[in-house]
């Protein structure tokens, strides 16, 4: 894990992973005319460095628009607008054989492990298959490395015979961290890696990951909807409400100053180990807003406890507060 090595959020040093302005917005039919659009606004414009080394922590509810900024770094999706910077490479600048080779250097690892792995397949073609895809190994040495990632997760060697379904969810996730570390990334986009498993497993996983980048020199953007996940595994976050960041700073200033009042109420229902201390709860009103019909002036008005007529009518800027050193996007912070 590294040490502060960053400024209200802002990377200092030259970043891995810059991701700039970055929009994803899909047109959809509207009710029964083929000629009636709506544009559905999923990312709306964010921008946030990686450093290597780094945990970066993406957080926010279902739809929020987390996982298709994943999609959109690992060059699945394309972008609306933005650009997506790797290792001092624009990413949309790169296709083909050359993406292809470019893609080895970053891997994600799914929220359902069992949906994401072949279940016609053994363990060992699982774990195998980007060797070969990337012709880093042959022969022989095929089996050796899959047998070699199979230690490092944690899974033992009689594994790669069996197939995904002979696991349990903990195991499943292992064998897909083990396909990702296959061909030695610089990035892993590891996408709600621990929400369909039970609590006790979660911190066995968030554990190995935490071994794994110190281990290999790993640089994760970890998505989650869990804030006590992503607090538990990141060095920076970054909240996103609807296709916006919100938030964004050191670990420790967003979780112990949060300044956002989304980031608050998502805190606030993080439970406190010590049943003495008391976290006042704050219940937001209402479900997220459709991106197809954001609200408007601050995306989160119609839920904040403390918006006034201005939320209604202006967009707030990302700022830093007078008592924070992360970047926030509410008018409260104008003092
Ligand atoms: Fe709430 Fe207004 Fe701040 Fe938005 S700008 S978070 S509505 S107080």
């Amino acid at each position: 894990m590294l040490a502060a090595r960053t400024k209200g959020g802002i990377a200092m040093k030259k970043p891995l992973l810059q991701v700039e302005g970055l929009k994803k917005h899909f047109v959809s039919q509207k009710g029964f005319s083929k000629r009636s659009k709506q544009i559905v606004k999923a990312v709306d414009g964010i921008s946030f460095d990686i450093q290597a080394g780094e945990t970066f922590g993406l957080v926010g509810e279902s739809g929020c628009g987390k996982s298709t900024t994943g999609r959109m770094i690992m060059q699945m999706l394309e972008a609306t607008e933005g650009t997506v910077t790797f290792d001092g490479r624009r990413m949309d600048t790169v296709s083909g054989q050359e993406l292809k080779k470019a893609r080895k250097d970053f891997q994600m690892i799914f929220q359902d492990p069992y949906a994401s792995l072949n279940p016609r397949m053994t363990v060992r073609d699982i774990i195998a298959e980007p060797l070969i895809v990337h012709r880093l190994e042959e022969g022989k040495g095929i089996d050796q490395r899959v047998y070699e990632l199979l230690d490092t997760v944690g899974l033992p060697k009689k594994a790669a015979e069996r197939y995904p379904h002979e696991f349990s969810g903990g195991q499943r996730q292992r064998i897909g961290i083990a396909r990702a570390l296959a061909v030695k990334p610089k990035l892993i986009i590891a996408d709600e890696p621990v929400s369909a498993l039970d609590v006790s497993i979660q911190s066995q996983v968030l554990n190995l990951l935490k071994d794994l980048q110190d281990e290999f020199d790993l640089t994760y953007l970890f998505i989650a909807h869990d804030l006590s996940v992503v607090d538990f595994i990141s060095d920076r976050i970054a909240v996103m409400y609807l296709g916006n960041i919100v938030e964004i700073g050191e670990r420790d200033d967003v979780i112990q100053n949060p300044q956002h009042p989304y980031t608050k109420a998502l805190l606030s229902a993080v439970p406190v180990p010590d049943p003495r201390a008391k976290r006042e709860r704050i219940v937001l009103e209402g479900d997220l807003p459709s991106p197809s019909n954001p609200p408007s002036g601050c995306p989160f008005h119609t839920r904040c406890p403390f918006a006034w007529d201005r939320c209604k009518n202006e967009v707030p800027k990302l700022q830093r507060g007078k008592e924070s050193s992360q970047l926030a996007s509410c008018h409260l912070l104008d003092g």
